[in-house]
């Protein structure tokens, strides 16, 4: 198998090859490793100093000290167009001669078997949002600061100028077999926005990564910074990493009709969703708090999640508990079929925001959970006092809240499972004290000669 491999790379002018997993944090790590050792990474996999590596909670000496990323040649090996002779393997994280429970793509693949148990399979459409950004004297820009438009949503001065970039990104994501349906200005200056086909969940998430990394490739060659920063800019719209979710009967090979696809008789009752669908959504309701730390995992996500009706009505973002059929104001926002989980931000980790995703949807469907009451309204119109009265329940307003909600939610910490789970805590705890310890300038300008 890994001659045949070997040689086709070989013919396409591959000499190396990028051994890449992901760790903890969502970002890409990994080894150039020569072509010709493509049997050993198979086999055995790359080494790496286990605790080295973001959230692995491995011990510094003995057996358990080294960290393999495994090739797994489900993933197609990809060429880098942007660095010719070179192709990335997408790595799963081996301990001890086993699959490593704490590497985040286990537990993703861990949350997908569940799944798989039971017949179904998960499919997501993961909508990146990101800046492009320039560092001049100091100062983080976009980096089209020209125009400073009022609305720069879908703005056609600014796409041209991002032409090449973006095309170039176009062409190696669909090289690579990915299907781009659509790349477009987002809200804020600078910020952009590519739109994938849907694809298995493992698969999208595999997909994200490798979309990061080219997009890192391919903005730096123009002396931009590739930002997947949830919020860079105070006054401007964050970057949102929206799920489109599906659930598929594995029996059914054509893939005909999805799971959560009302029946006529729902249809005319107004669901967008299945019985199934309406429960999977209720799950993940229920287990917002704790979801947040996994998909909004940093303490400037949660400057995107605001709460107030004149920061959030032209961010986008959501900051309550709600879901709603075709709603942008709400956490799910319902469609005929399937939904948008809105909440993840692009700093997210895809493999665990989806694992923890199923594992709330699976435990909504086991308790037979119902999402309530769908929101039609604009919630981004109410007052503050207006959520409260309705009982609304406002998302984590910090990350310090949503750890707190993670660290008491069993079901969420079963998904992630215990090594990882205690990983998690730790260091996000120690980035929330960093950050609550730092003195801003903001308080200095409003405290230091008030008093
Ligand atoms: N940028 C918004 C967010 O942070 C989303 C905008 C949109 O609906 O595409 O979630
Ligand atoms: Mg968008
Ligand atoms: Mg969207």
């Amino acid at each position: 198998m890994s001659d045949t491999q070997r040689e086709s790379l070989q013919a396409r002018g591959v000499h190396t090859l990028l051994a890449q997993f992901t760790d903890m944090h969502g970002v890409a790590k990994g080894k150039y490793v020569p072509l010709a050792q493509l049997d050993e990474l198979i086999e055995t996999g790359a080494g790496f100093a286990g605790p080295s590596i973001w959230g692995t909670g491995l011990p510094r000496t003995g057996p358990r000290a080294e960290y393999y990323a495994r090739a797994d040649l489900a993933h197609p090996i990809d060429p880098l167009p942007w660095q010719p002779g070179y192709a990335r393997v997408v790595c799963d994280g081996f301990v001890a001669g086993q699959p490593f429970e704490a590497c985040p793509r286990q537990v993703l693949k861990r949350a997908s078997a569940r799944l798989a148990e039971r017949g179904w399979q998960l499919k997501t459409g993961i909508e990146p949002e990101f800046f492009l950004l320039q560092k001049q004297e100091g100062r983080w820009l976009p980096a089209d600061d020209g125009d400073r438009l009022d609305k720069p949503s879908y703005d056609l001065k600014s796409l041209p100028r991002k032409a090449a970039f973006l095309h170039g990104l176009q062409d190696t994501l669909s090289g690579w077999g990915r299907q781009v349906l659509q790349l477009d200005h987002e809200d804020a200056h600078g910020q952009y926005e590519v739109n994938f086909a849907y694809d298995e969940a493992l698969a999208s998430a595999d997909h994200l990564m490798g979309f990061k990394l080219a997009a890192q490739a391919l903005a730096e060659r123009e002396g931009w910074v590739f930002s997947m920063m949830p919020k860079p800019f105070a006054n401007q719209p964050g970057s949102g990493l929206h799920f489109h979710v599906s659930l598929w009967d594995l029996k059914d090979p054509a893939h005909g009709k999805g799971l959560f696809s009302p029946s006529a008789d729902e249809r005319t009752q107004g669901h967008d969703l299945s019985l199934l669908g309406r429960q999977f959504i209720a799950g993940v309701l229920a287990h917002a708090p704790a979801l947040c730390a996994l998909a909004a995992p940093t303490v400037n996500s949660y400057k995107r999640l605001v709460v107030g009706e004149s920061l959030s009505g032209t961010t986008w973002a959501p900051a309550y508990v709600a879901h709603g059929p075709n709603n942008r104001t709400a956490m799910v926002r319902t469609l005929p079929g399937r939904f948008e989980w809105r909440l993840p931000d692009a700093s997210a980790n895809p493999y665990l925001a989806t694992a923890v995703l199923i594992a709330a949807g699976l435990d909504g469907i086991d308790r037979g959970l119902d999402p309530g009451p769908a929101c039609t309204e604009d919630l981004f119109a109410l007052s503050l006092g207006e959520i409260h009265r309705r009982g609304v329940p406002l998302l984590p307003q910090s990350l310090a809240e949503a750890v707190d909600a993670l660290a008491a939610d069993a079901v969420v910490a079963a998904a992630l499972g215990p090594v990882l789970h205690g990983e998690f805590l730790r260091l996000k705890r120690d980035e929330w004290l960093g950050y609550a310890r730092h003195v801003s300038t903001w308080e200095l300008e409003r405290y230091a000669a008030t008093f």
